[in-house]
């Protein structure tokens, strides 16, 4: 009888915020297309003589996260120094938050697609916090040759971490949990989020047991996971390592393994340390971290409705499905427009959602523009869709003209006068190309009056041509049929 496992898996990400400065200087935190040594300082470079500053920027961004996660903000907590050597760290210790962290519980629930490899169905997987707490980043090294060079540029960068319980079980949930955190650090505008650039990365913690067991067994963390897809992969090998070492009688070893994204392999880096290798103690260079009731109560003022809350909504409100809705809230700029031209619309919201999806966003995209600055506005998206409704122009002219409006920035009526797009429903002038096309064409005239009744489809497109498709075509219809029946 073969055993059934399942894995147990806890993440940690640092997450890079997008202050201007960086945490304790007032050095520029993002550098990431700077020379190296480009943006440092005393303080960050830890020299002697100087002191650290709390940027209260990092603290309200780590705040509004924490809030968005429902964890407890903790009004009183400490910097600690975690102490070790390494080239990249020039004062010989990093500060960061140790046992009084800014904030501890809460959860994110990560909504799980149906999956039609495994066969399960969708669902919602809810995946509690541990602590979350901020800290400073490292600098860099970079080996060339034999030489190795080190960038302090990220020393003093602000960095949120975040600390999962070990509730995720498969290597699709620990990616669904980074799209939805990364989706929220955008959402709340604290992040980049970005996995290539570093601005947020991610270890993971994996281990193993058998189906339904409630033990914690020894695990392995994985780090150097620099894409979902990674992360994905990474966890996944080394599942199916740690079971084929388990089947074969062995025991897990708590290493710490380092991904390969090009050879796609896990290697050992060391034996994990433990935390009283670091020697924490107090920072004592700074005080201890006070957030008043007061400065609590402006900072969540800024917390905006979040994600999931939002794309339930869309669909109760505005009766779209939830695959649109999931769409419409990957981004918030995405979801204010949707729902902005929804309400002026007043109509059938789904059909701004067709719209958005299909249209909108392929030229958005191809633009490489944010919503908020496309020339189409939502005002002006409202007027084409009921200029469709009315009759006035149809489908085809419709995508035509969506491109005109964002070239030219004019109102989709005005260029619809100015271009001379609107459908010709004038019974006169559809009559005569009809008469032109019938005459210029006796061999299928004749073909439809001896039963070949599907013709009509290709004297609508004759007309449809001759008149650049703004022909309506009922009227078009009808028309043919009467002359063609005589
Ligand atoms: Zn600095």
């Amino acid at each position: 009888m073969t055993i059934a496992y399942e894995a147990v898996i806890g993440l940690e990400t640092h997450i890079q915020l997008n202050t201007l400065t960086k945490i304790f200087c007032s050095c520029k935190a993002d550098s990431w297309e700077d020379e190296p040594n480009t943006n440092i300082c005393p303080v960050c470079t830890g020299l002697p003589g100087v002191l650290p500053v709390l940027n209260e920027k990092v603290v309200e961004k780590a705040v509004l996260l924490a809030a968005a996660m429902q964890a407890n903000i903790q009004d009183l907590s400490f910097f600690d120094r975690k102490n070790y050597f390494y080239p990249d760290l020039p004062k010989g210790y990093q500060i960061s938050q140790y046992d009084h962290s800014l904030a501890t519980g809460g959860f994110l629930d990560v909504p799980v697609p149906a999956s039609s490899d495994t066969g399960s169905d969708a669902y919602v997987r809810q995946v509690r916090i541990h602590k979350l707490h901020i800290e400073e980043d490292a600098g860099k090294t970079k080996k060339e040759k034999d030489r190795r060079y080190v960038d302090f540029n990220r020393c003093g960068v602000p960095l949120v971490e975040m600390v999962t319980e070990p509730d995720l079980r498969s290597a699709e949930e620990a990616g669904q949990y980074l799209i939805r955190l990364r989706q929220l650090l955008r959402w709340l505008g604290i992040s980049e989020a970005d996995m290539e650039k570093g601005n947020l990365r991610c270890d993971a913690n994996v281990s193993i047991r058998e189906k339904g067991s409630t033990v914690l067994n020894t695990k392995t963390e994985i780090k150097n996971v620099n894409s979902i897809d990674a992360v994905k992969d990474a966890i996944r090998k080394e599942i199916e390592r740690q079971i084929k070492e388990v089947e074969k009688g062995n025991t897990i070893k708590p290493w710490t393994l380092d991904w390969d994204d090009n050879a796609g392999v896990l290697r050992m880096m060391r034996s994990k340390e433990t935390e009283a290798d670091y020697r924490y103690f107090h920072e004592p260079d700074l005080l201890p971290l006070v957030i008043s009731p007061a400065w609590q109560a402006r900072i969540l003022e800024g917390l905006p409705e979040l994600p999931l809350a939002r794309r339930k909504r869309f669909m109760e409100e505005f009766k779209i499905p939830e695959y649109d809705a999931d769409i419409l809230t990957t981004e918030r700029d995405l979801a204010d427009y949707f729902e902005e031209t929804a309400r002026l619309y007043g109509g059938d919201a789904k059909k701004i959602s067709n719209w958005l999806m299909n249209d909108v966003l392929r030229m958005r995209n191809d633009l490489g523009k944010s919503m908020q600055e496309l020339n189409l506005t939502p005002a002006y998206l409202t007027e084409l869709v009921k200029l469709t409704d009315d009759g006035k122009i149809n489908s085809t002219i419709a995508k035509h003209l969506l491109q005109k409006v964002q070239e030219s920035g004019k109102a989709p009526y005005t260029l619809v006068e100015e271009l001379g797009l609107a459908v010709v429903s004038d019974d006169g002038a559809i009559r005569s190309v009809c008469e032109k096309i019938i005459a210029a064409n006796p061999a299928e005239v004749q073909s439809y009056r001896d039963g070949k009744q599907s013709l009509m489809g290709w004297f609508v497109g004759q007309v449809m041509r001759e008149m650049r498709g703004k022909a309506d075509p009922q009227i078009t219809q009808r028309v043919l049929k009467e002359i063609l029946d005589k």
